[in-house]
C-alpha cells in the first residue's frame, strides 16, 4: 500500500550507508527490529522499529519481518538497446560491439520492436531492486522516447539520453551534428524534469564522434542546465590506442572530453580501467564520476579495474551492470562481483560489505546529483527502497539463522542473494514491483 497523508510505518531489518565508506568507519547503520516510517512518500523517520512505533503510535503498521530493506539500488551505467546482447561471451570490446551489440542497437530503429524491449528493460530493474539508473538510450530518438515512457508508466528514476555518434558504427547508427541537436533537443524538451525522469546528453565514446558531434553535445549542456552528461572512458586498450589516433590533438582520452567540457559535476564516465595518474587528478578535481562495472570488465577482458588509484585521487565511483557487455541487471552481483576482482587485484583494496551498499546505492546518487532524493534513508529522502526475503530452505535463509553480525547479514545477501529474494521495491512510497504470491 502507497503511504497515506497519516503515513505508513514498514518493519524489518533495515540497512543502510548513510556515508561513506571509503572515508568514515562507521558509515553502514543497521536496526535487526527497523522501522522505516513514510510520510507523503518521502522518509520520515527510520531506526529501531519500538521506538518509531511508540512515537508514531496512530500510523498505520507493514509488517515485513522476516526480510531485509535496502535503500534502492542505483544503476550508473547501462545500456537499454542491448537488453538481448547479454550472455555475448568470448569477445573484447571492439569485436563484441560489432558482433554482438551494435545488430541490437540498429534493431531500435523499428519502433515497436523498441517499445517491447523498454518494457522488458524497465521491467528487469525493477525486479532486481533498481530504483534508480543512468541509461545509455537508442541511437534513434523514438527508441528513446520509448524508453522514458516505459520508465515513466513503471515508476521509475530514469535518467538517461540518445546515443549520438557520426562515424565508425553502422551507418544507420549515424546522425549528422544537426539532427543529432534537433532531435537530442526534442527529448529534452519532451523529458527532462518530466515526474522522475531527467536526460543526459550521451555520446557513445569519443571513437565513434567527430568534433562536430562532440561540439554538439557541448551546445546541449550549455542551452539545458541541470541536463547530465555521460560516456564511456578509457575501457579496453584498442579503444585506447584508436581514440589516440583519432584526436591526435589530445594528450590522453581525458583531454578530448576535456576540450569539449564535458568533465563536470554530474558527468559519468563508464570504466576508466586504464587511466593515467594525471587523469584521475584531473577527472577528481572535476568532480566527475566514474561507472565501476566489474562484471563487464571481466566478461569483455577489458582490465582490472584500479579501485585503490581512484579512491586516493579522490574520484566518487558507483557500480554499474553494463547491460549487455555486463552480465545481468543486478546490482548485488555487480557489488560481490567488486568484492571478488578487488580481492584478487594486484592493488585491490578489501571491500566490506559496507562498502558494496555505499557503492550500490549512495554512491550512484551523489554520482547523478540525486543525494537529495535518494540513495539512503535520512530523513526528507524520497522513500526508495529494495526489500528482499530469501526463500524459506534456501543457502541464504540458512546462512541468515545463524548469523546475527550485521556486517556478515549484509555479506551473505551480497553473496547469496539474487533477482529470486527480491520481493518488493518502491520508489516513493509507491510499489514500483512486488512479486507474485506463488513465486514467494
Ligand atoms: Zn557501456
Amino acid at each position: 500500500m502507497s503511504s497515506t497523508c497519516r503515513g505508513e510505518l514498514v518493519r524489518a531489518a533495515l540497512f543502510h550507508t548513510p556515508r561513506n565508506p571509503f572515508r568514515e568507519s562507521d558509515a553502514l547503520e543497521f536496526w535487526s527490529d527497523g522501522g522505516l516510517l513514510i510520510r507523503d512518500g518521502h522518509v520520515s523517520g527510520c531506526g529501531g522499529y519500538t521506538e518509531l512505533r511508540d512515537g508514531n503510535p496512530d500510523v498505520p503498521v507493514t509488517d515485513l519481518r522476516g526480510g531485509f530493506l535496502l535503500p534502492g539500488l542505483i544503476d550508473t551505467h547501462i545500456h537499454f538497446p542491448q537488453l538481448r546482447a547479454l550472455g555475448g561471451l568470448g569477445l573484447s570490446l571492439l569485436d563484441w560491439l560489432e558482433q554482438s551489440a551494435l545488430p541490437e542497437e540498429s534493431r531500435m530503429s523499428d519502433v515497436s520492436h523498441a517499445c517491447r524491449i523498454a518494457r522488458s528493460f524497465v521491467q528487469a530493474l525493477a525486479s532486481h531492486g533498481t530504483t534508480t539508473a543512468l541509461v545509455f538510450g537508442a541511437h534513434f530518438a523514438p527508441a528513446t522516447a520509448s524508453l522514458f515512457e516505459a520508465a515513466e508508466t513503471a515508476g521509475l528514476r530514469i535518467i538517461a539520453g540518445q546515443v549520438l555518434s557520426d562515424r565508425l558504427l553502422r551507418p544507420e547508427l549515424h546522425q549528422t551534428p544537426e539532427r543529432a541537436w534537433r532531435e537530442s533537443t526534442s527529448l529534452i524538451e519532451r523529458f527532462h524534469g518530466r515526474g522522475r525522469l531527467l536526460c543526459a546528453v550521451t555520446p557513445r565514446f569519443a571513437l565513434s564522434a567527430s568534433e562536430a558531434i562532440l561540439e554538439v553535445c557541448q551546445t546541449l549542456l550549455r542551452e539545458h542546465p541541470g541536463v547530465r552528461f555521460q560516456t564511456h572512458l578509457n575501457e579496453d586498450c584498442r579503444e585506447i590506442a584508436e581514440v589516440a589516433r583519432l584526436f591526435p590533438w589530445a594528450a590522453d582520452y581525458l583531454a578530448v572530453y576535456e576540450r569539449f567540457g564535458f568533465c563536470q559535476k554530474n558527468a559519468v564516465m563508464a570504466h576508466d580501467v586504464h587511466p593515467t595518474s594525471s587523469e584521475l587528478e584531473r577527472l577528481a578535481a572535476s568532480g566527475a564520476a566514474v561507472a565501476y562495472c566489474p562484471c563487464s570488465n571481466a566478461a569483455l577482458g577489458s582490465g582490472l579495474f584500479p579501485l585503490r588509484r581512484h579512491v586516493n585521487a579522490g574520484v566518487r565511483c558507483a557500480l554499474g551492470t553494463d547491460v549487455g557487455g555486463g552480465t545481468g541487471f543486478g546490482l548485488l552481483k555487480e557489488g560481490l562481483q567488486a568484492y571478488l576482482l578487488q580481492r584478487i587485484s594486484p592493488d585491490g583494496m578489501l571491500l566490506s560489505a559496507g562498502h558494496l551498499l555505499y557503492l550500490a546505492t549512495l554512491a550512484g546518487a551523489e554520482a547523478l546529483g540525486l543525494s537529495a532524493e535518494t540513495g539512503d534513508f535520512r530523513l526528507g529522502k524520497s522513500a526508495d527502497f529494495v526489500y528482499l526475503s530469501p526463500h524459506a530452505n534456501s543457502p541464504l535463509a540458512a546462512v541468515l539463522e545463524r548469523v546475527e553480525e550485521p556486517g556478515r547479514q549484509l555479506a551473505a545477501i551480497f553473496t547469496l542473494a539474487g533477482q529470486e529474494s527480491v520481493t518488493e521495491v518502491r520508489v516513493g512510497g509507491e510499489t514500483v514491483y512486488r512479486k507474485a504470491a506463488k513465486e514467494q
